[in-house]
């Protein structure tokens, strides 16, 4: 599995050291920044010289001067390196003994806002339990962020439509733009787009039951 590289080498290594510079000072700590570019093992990857570059510990080295020993891991406190998290405040050097130790009480698992808005999406479409195991997160962290209790922007996503709002979202479809319709139904243009595309609400059937009237 050594040098399973995603993109062993990045033509586009100037971008990508863009992308380094403009996310050093990056103010966010509340959730992971995910690398971009190029994993390997799950862990952001880049290509240099021919030699394979573990974003994190690269990144770690910018922010806080270089590892004390080569030994030293570039430990995340969010305990998300395997998800690709290069939050430069996420990153601390470590002995192994200290990532170790450390890692399982900080395993809080941090969501990104669109992970928030997929769970929130996939309200009724699937169990808690099956979406709290996607996510890696507690079923009540599920149920908490689908109730618009924590997690909560400022549009309400994910909100509960009646079956004929589906079939008149539907019927727009073509004919309004997207942002028009999320407007007017007080939701973001993305609700509408899985709506369109029926990756959210494909249990609305199109015709109307025979004896409901709505
Ligand atoms: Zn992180």
């Amino acid at each position: 599995m050594k040098g399973d590289v995603s993109t062993p080498q990045n033509p586009g290594n100037s971008l990508l050291m863009r992308w380094i510079a403009d996310h050093m000072n990056y103010p966010y700590s509340d959730h992971c920044l995910i690398w971009p570019f190029g994993r390997s093992r799950g862990y952001g990857s880049f290509g240099r010289n021919g030699k394979a570059i573990k974003a994190h510990r690269y990144i770690c080295d910018l922010r806080h001067g270089p590892a004390p020993t080569p030994k030293h891991h570039a430990a995340h406190s969010c305990n998300r390196g395997h998800d690709g998290c290069v939050n430069p405040n996420h990153l601390r050097w470590k002995t192994a003994s200290e990532n170790f130790k450390e890692a399982k009480p900080h395993r809080k698992l941090k969501l990104l806002p669109e992970q928030a808005r997929a769970i929130r999406d996939l309200k009724g479409l699937e169990i808690e339990t099956v979406t709290a195991k996607r996510y890696g997160i507690a079923e009540s962290t599920v149920r908490n962020i689908q109730a618009g209790r924590i997690w909560q922007e400022g549009v309400k996503r994910g909100r509960a439509f009646r079956d004929v709002e589906i079939r008149h979202i539907r019927s727009l479809q073509g004919k309004r733009s997207g942002r028009v319709v999320a407007e007017q139904y007080g939701v973001t243009t993305n609700v509408i787009y899985r709506i369109w595309s029926r990756a959210t609400w494909g249990f609305v059937s199109d015709m109307t039951a025979q004896g409901e009237t709505k």
